[in-house]
């Protein structure tokens, strides 16, 4: 297996299919196979599963040759976000975006009612409201983080990336990058010297709907070992049919992102035209707010994207009467799924509008897309 981190010299795609692949041995097998074991013979490399085993191993090594750093796997998006806070020292400031994924916004809350961290939340597309939130936190706080989505779920905005990682590394703050909705195809943070970058591999990288994983990834081999020992002593190490899953998802990735993304921009172009539809939030259209900023830093437009209806209660039909389309929650699988956010009270506590429809697009025929959506719009 090559070593993590030695990210080689081809195409994302080609890494993509071929990371984390055993070695080549005559009869050997070619894809990583399944280990389940809860043991090892005393004396190896390894004692006990909690420490992992050359499943997740393979997964890992994958993650790590696209993010060129030190991949870790974790249970869940949110057991990986833990292994984070974890590390921290009580009274630790985290600077987080006021729209962004909304558990995420639950767990600081908690870890704030418990006295453990502070929050501040920033508008993160406004890079001057940022620096003025750390010039504030550095000079407070003991240790600071500073937690960036990019682009967020579910009203893909975009922030400056390369210029929030620069004014915080130059403050001590540490940076942690969620670039889910972009996935590694779409923007490798650590080029850009954020600290951590983080997946939920539940979504796209794993694919199709049938796996809760996540994964950080980091070039800073000290940050590696503290995260690999929260998640030792927390136990939030994957299962290794979730990690094989994730793996095997992970191989397709590029082909089903070509086709997601371009199905979005027609969906999201023939959407603007509808009559009960308000707005669109699509990346790729040049009117966005964060336009030039995603093309900058962003290698695609994703295959997300969110829109205001012109009340709540057509949002709500509208998601009840798609039939290829599943009404459910979750974003990233090979099937379209389709949500108004606006039923958790949290998100309409981050501002999210209450007519606000979230479309994750899937691979199926575009115009089957477009042919049930329109039904159900009415
Ligand atoms: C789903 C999601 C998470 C949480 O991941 P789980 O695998 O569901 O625990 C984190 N960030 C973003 C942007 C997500 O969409």
């Amino acid at each position: 297996m090559r070593h993590p981190g030695s990210r080689p010299a081809l195409h994302l795609e080609s890494v993509l299919v071929s990371a984390g692949r055993p070695d080549p041995v005559p009869g050997g097998p070619l894809s990583q196979p399944i280990v389940q074991t809860s043991t090892f013979h005393a004396g190896g490399e390894r004692g006990y599963a909690r420490e992992g085993n050359d499943t997740i191993s393979a997964f890992e090594t994958a993650i790590g040759d696209l993010e060129g750093g030190r991949a870790i796997a974790f249970s869940s998006g949110v057991a990986a976000t833990a292994a984070i806070l974890d590390g921290l020292p009580v009274g630790s400031a985290i600077i987080a975006p006021t729209s962004f994924y909304n558990l995420h916004q639950t767990i600081f809350d908690r870890h704030a009612q418990l006295g453990r961290l502070t929050v501040t939340t920033v508008d993160i597309t406004d890079t001057d409201a940022v620096t003025a939130a750390l010039d504030d936190v550095a000079a407070t706080a003991g240790a600071a983080v500073l937690w960036l989505e990019i682009p967020t779920n579910p009203m893909l905005s975009v922030p400056d990336l390369p210029a929030l990682t620069a004014a915080a590394r130059a403050l001590g703050v540490l940076t942690v990058a969620d670039s889910t909705v972009a996935t590694p195809l779409g923007i490798r943070p650590l080029e850009h010297g954020t600290d951590i970058v983080l997946h939920s591999a539940t979504k796209w990288i794993a694919g199709h709907s049938d796996v809760l994983s996540g994964v950080l990834a980091t070039s800073d081999p000290d940050l590696a070992d503290r995260l690999a020992a929260s998640r030792l002593l927390a136990g939030s190490l994957p299962g290794s049919l979730d990690s094989f899953l994730a793996l095997r998802g992970l191989r397709t990735l590029s082909v089903r992102l070509e086709r997601s993304v371009a199905s979005t921009a027609v969906l999201a172009a023939r959407l603007r035209e509808h009559p009960r539809v308000r707005s669109v939030n699509y990346l790729g259209f040049a009117d966005h707010p964060n336009a030039d900023r995603a093309a900058k830093l962003l290698d695609h437009h994703c295959a997300l994207l969110s829109f205001t209806l012109d009340s709540v209660e057509h949002a709500d039909a509208l998601c009840a009467g798609t039939r290829l389309i599943a009404n459910a929650t979750s974003i990233g699988g090979v099937e379209s799924l389709i949500e108004r956010r606006g039923r958790y009270p949290g998100e309409l506590a981050q501002g999210s509008p209450a007519e606000l429809v979230r479309l994750s697009v899937g691979i199926e025929h575009v115009e089957d897309l477009w042919a049930d959506l329109q039904d159900a719009l009415g």
